[in-house]
């Protein structure tokens, strides 16, 4: 069966037109798919046959709510969507100044197996559909009745590792015709899989690229970044600059400040010199503690000092406003204590 929503608009009229179905049909399935019909039987102007031969051949792929919280803070909202096989993902919905941003999984799971997070502590199941990561956009804008502005892919999994499914829906959600969201107002994040940076860059996509650094060397990171005994630090740097090389747009690094893990003075000196020269913005982020590790955010005086010697040096960091503390937990949570409630 083919998952018709992953096709661009051209291949779903060449895959009609091959069937014997005149090219307009392309147009009109197009469409409707687009406003969000659920079966084939909803698309009004459709002959018959068409429709029969759409049943036969192919599915629409859906997210359904499974479970949805919302902050009484700030309005965030948090969804589990479960999709056509049973299989589980979160969203975040925020709502910004400037509009609303949604964080959306790419995977169920994750092979990477960060320390601190709880997807990486869930395992992997398999990679997203380019629709089923453009489905949770969808069900999230109808489900509150509003127009989503910001995406970053930073819920479930690694993007880089479903590197051509994630290429796809970029396209697709970016399509003047479909969604509409430029490739400004998204921003993707990764761990580091340094050949698929390269990769990327070739796309010369104007997107945000937004890496997981989480330490200033191989020592530290290897030890909560499984990733980095492949990709060392010196490679996934060298990667970045030579992203903004290819593609002149500023890295951001991601950095989860851990109490007396990475978060001393001189890591902050180690990174600031890893960094030197660099255009780049650095995202503190105090670690959301994850059931099932001892990890605890760093003091406030411990960010503020961290804050500090990076701006000496010529580097500027912000620490992340954390949305919908009451519901969050961070990504992969939600999942967990769902599928701990029912026994999963
Ligand atoms: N796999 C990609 C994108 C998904 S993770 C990546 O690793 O970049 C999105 C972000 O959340 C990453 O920067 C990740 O390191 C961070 N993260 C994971 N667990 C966290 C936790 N417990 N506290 C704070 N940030 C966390
Ligand atoms: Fe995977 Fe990102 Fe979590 Fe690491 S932080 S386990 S790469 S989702």
């Amino acid at each position: 069966m083919v998952d018709i929503k992953s096709l661009y608009k051209e291949e779903l009229t060449e895959f009609l037109c091959d069937n014997g179905f005149p090219k307009f049909r392309g147009k009109q399935v197009f469409e409707w798919l687009n406003k969000g019909v659920k079966t084939f039987a909803e698309m009004r102007n459709i002959p018959k046959n068409l429709i029969e031969f759409l049943d036969s051949s192919c599915y629409i792929s859906v997210a359904n709510i499974e479970k949805k919280l919302v902050s009484r803070y700030d309005k965030t909202v948090k969804y589990l969507f479960r999709f056509n096989d049973g299989e589980f993902v979160e969203s975040v919905v925020m709502n910004y100044k400037h509009g609303y941003s949604i964080c959306v999984s790419t995977q169920v799971g994750c092979k990477m197996g960060c320390t601190f997070c709880s997807t990486g502590k869930s395992g992997f199941s398999r990679s997203l559909t380019a629709s089923e990561i453009l489905n949770q956009i969808e069900a999230a804008q109808e489900d509150l009745n509003i127009r989503i502005s910001n995406i970053v892919l930073m819920g479930m999994g690694e993007p880089l590792d479903n590197f051509d499914n994630v290429i796809r829906f970029l396209k697709i959600v970016s399509n003047e015709e479909g969604l509409n969201i430029g490739m400004r107002h998204i921003t993707l994040s990764t761990c580091g899989i340094v050949p698929k940076i390269y990769e990327l860059a070739e796309y010369k996509f104007g997107l945000t690229l937004s890496v997981s650094l989480h330490a200033p060397n191989n020592e530290i990171r290897s030890r909560t970044m499984p990733v980095n005994n492949k990709y060392p630090v010196e490679e996934v740097i060298q990667a970045c600059k030579d992203y903004f090389k290819a593609t002149g747009r500023r890295i951001s690094f991601e950095y989860t400040m851990i109490d007396s893990v990475n978060d001393s003075d001189e890591n902050a000196e180690e990174l600031a010199n890893l960094l030197s020269k660099m255009n780049c913005h650095v995202n503190l982020i105090p670690v959301n503690n994850v059931k099932g590790t001892n990890y605890h955010k760093s003091k406030s005086e411990r960010q503020q000092a961290f804050i500090n010697i990076l701006a000496k040096k010529g580097i500027t960091a912000t620490v992340r406003r954390t949305l919908g503390s009451d519901i969050n937990a961070s990504c992969g949570q939600l999942k967990r204590n769902h599928l701990e409630v029912k026994g999963g």
